[in-house]
């Protein structure tokens, strides 16, 4: 994809990639999704339009998304195989590389403040479980009960999924196995930031972690090169080091952002069963938005302000047009 003027700005937000099928989803589903990725660009692209700075843009755009439950992070989080939610978040500031992180939460409504409350107010770059809590609390975050993270269609997908392995069988079907929602930005200044929050993937091991809190793994940004953020299974983007291996290839073997993105997608990730996607934006204001999946919910806005989403293996759709022909 091309890239921007110089002082133009760029957001890209993801809400997950995997098995979506065309004939599993239903038009009213579809709309819903596109309107869950719309709402989340418009919430980076208004502030990144009045000059504010990517950090402010990701976190408002992953916020948008907690709080939509149709995504896995925040409200509408996956369970673990126990019946509990636990969630990461991650993000940082492609201008110094601070980051921050959280793993194992349920309790603040919007992890990804979490996770910037780390960054901006601890010593620290990731903190986990009991203690984490503690300091969100002491942050004055918000916090919610496990019933406003609840929705029915993932306490469903953990019992399917519990049937199916106690059946003996592995359960194929990726939408119910995971997602994450993330974004990254280009601000006017120039400047990168990547956000990544997640309930992780469905009966998941209590305790497990993904790659979306870890940095380089699902998440990933500095001025120089690009920012990522990843969603698939985060086992592998762990091991692959997704994000930071994009950014190396565009350092050290001077890759375009699309060459270095795809790269990693299609030939690291997937031969090693990573299946997934990535969403990223380089120093240039280029953006790439590779999977090796049948579908990953995206979006991206410049500063036109045309929202444009997409949701299978098919160019990005323009919101406006749509309006037009429906
Ligand atoms: N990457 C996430 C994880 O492994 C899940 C996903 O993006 O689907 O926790």
């Amino acid at each position: 994809m091309s890239s921007s003027s110089h002082n133009d700005f760029v957001l890209a937000v993801h809400g997950g990639a995997g098995t979506i099928l065309r004939n599993k989803m239903t038009p009213e589903r579809e709309a819903a999704y596109h309107r869950g990725l719309r709402a989340a660009l418009e919430a980076g692209r208004s502030v990144l339009a009045d000059g504010g700075t990517a950090l402010d843009a990701v976190t408002a755009a992953v916020m948008a998304l907690e709080n939509e439950p149709l995504f896995n992070a925040g409200r509408g989080a996956v369970y673990t195989s126990a019946g509990k939610q636990e969630m990461d978040a991650a993000v940082m500031d492609g201008r110094d590389r601070a980051a921050g992180a959280v793993a194992g939460l349920c309790g603040p409504r919007n992890p990804i403040l979490a996770a910037r409350a780390v960054m901006e107010k601890s010593d620290h770059v990731f903190l986990i479980g009991e203690s984490a809590l503690e300091f969100c609390r002491a942050q004055g975050l918000a916090f919610e009960d496990p019933s406003y993270f609840f929705t029915e269609q993932r306490w469903n997908a953990l019992q399917e999924t519990l049937a199916m392995r106690k059946a003996g069988a592995d359960d194929q079907d990726e939408s119910r196995k995971h997602g994450t929602v993330g974004a990254v930005a280009r601000d006017r200044h120039g400047s990168l930031a990547a956000a990544t929050s997640t309930g992780g993937m469905t009966a998941k091991s209590p305790g497990r972690v993904g790659d979306s809190p870890v940095i380089g793994a699902g998440t990933w940004a500095d001025n120089e090169t690009c920012a990522v953020s990843g969603t698939g299974h985060g086992e592998i983007f762990i091991r692959y080091a997704a994000g930071h291996e994009i950014a190396s290839l565009m350092r050290y073997a001077g890759r375009s952002l699309d060459e270095a993105a795809r790269a990693v997608v299609m030939d690291m990730l997937a031969p090693a069963g990573g299946s997934g996607g990535v969403i990223a934006v380089g120093h240039d204001g280029s953006v790439a938005l590779p999977f090796n999946c049948s579908g990953m919910y995206r979006g991206v806005v410049r500063g036109d302000g045309v929202l444009r989403t997409a949701i299978y293996d098919e160019p990005l759709i323009e919101y406006r047009a749509k309006a037009q022909s429906a």
